[in-house]
């Protein structure tokens, strides 16, 4: 719903815990109408939940830093869609880890995935290629097992991982989910891809489809069907661009993001020398 105002619906008031409260994208304060504290649209998120008295907060703060990291493309996505949708169609967004959101704001990943469709539909109805969206992984439960097995995989070829796949060989001891695997998480299909030079990736594409209805089509076969991913060509091929002696299977955005967001020891502790100092004269 591009350029259209929606509200937000808090499911319940993290103070009363009356609900659901409804908050608009504005920047000024809104208040519960039951209890009347403040609330923030974030509050969505349900990150609250996992915060507790007598507890660390570190969990509930990375677990904001993951939704964020799903958000932030999202965000960038509506203003070009608003701004210009074409452009849309020759650009690439790379996420860090698979495409899917865990924990209380797992339920994001349901509007990701209508949205990205969405956009895919409006892009097609103005003879547009479909976003490319990837999300790369460096670490887990596949990247893992891929470690084990590529020794044995031809060069050269990819593979979108299925359930049958994945509940045998990445995650024996996990009985299989009843509406298939990341049902409640997942936005994206997941690959194993071997370059003509022998590197691995793992990465994953957003699902062609708005919803994971098996009324509507057989989901569980077809995201794996890799007819179905037209931008998969594209995707490769960048991975391949892109290909980077920085950091083992990582690529050149990836690394580039960890180069340049980090703040180096020696300047960075200068500046925060500096800030301190200032701080104190203004004080006194
Ligand atoms: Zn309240």
């Amino acid at each position: 719903m591009v350029g259209v105002a929606l509200a937000l619906k808090i499911h319940r008031c993290p103070v009363c815990d009356k609900g659901p409260v409804e908050v608009e994208d504005v920047p000024y304060p809104q208040y519960c109408p039951h209890c009347d504290e403040e609330v923030y649209p974030s509050d969505c998120l349900r990150i609250w939940e996992e915060v507790a008295d007598h507890q660390s907060n570190v969990q509930a703060i990375s677990r904001f830093m993951l939704a964020v990291e799903h958000l932030i493309p999202i965000h960038y996505i509506r203003y070009l869609a608003g701004e210009s949708l074409p452009l849309l169609g020759s650009v690439s967004v790379f996420v860090d880890g698979p495409l899917a959101v865990f924990g209380n704001p797992a339920w994001l990943h349901g509007s990701i995935q209508r949205y990205l469709f969405e956009i895919n539909t409006q892009l097609s109805s103005i003879a547009q290629p479909p976003l490319v969206i990837i999300g790369l992984q460096k670490t887990g439960q596949v990247v893992d097992h891929v470690n084990l097995v590529e020794r044995f995989l031809p060069k050269n070829r990819i593979f979108a991982i299925t359930d049958e796949y994945r509940y045998q060989y990445i995650l024996p001891s996990r009985d299989p989910a009843q509406n298939g695997f990341g049902y409640e998480t997942y936005y994206g299909q997941d690959f194993i891809y071997k370059t003509s030079t022998g590197r691995v990736f793992v990465f994953a594409l957003p699902y062609p489809f708005g919803t994971k209805d098996e009324t509507i089509v057989d989901f569980q076969k077809a995201k794996t069907e890799l007819g179905r991913y037209p931008q998969l060509a594209r995707a490769l091929a960048l991975v391949t661009e892109f290909e980077s002696d920085l950091y083992e299977n990582a690529v050149v955005p990836i690394a580039l993001a960890h180069r340049y967001t980090a703040i180096s020891l020696s300047p960075g502790g200068r500046v925060l020398d500096i800030l301190t100092a200032h701080g104190l004269q203004s004080q006194s």
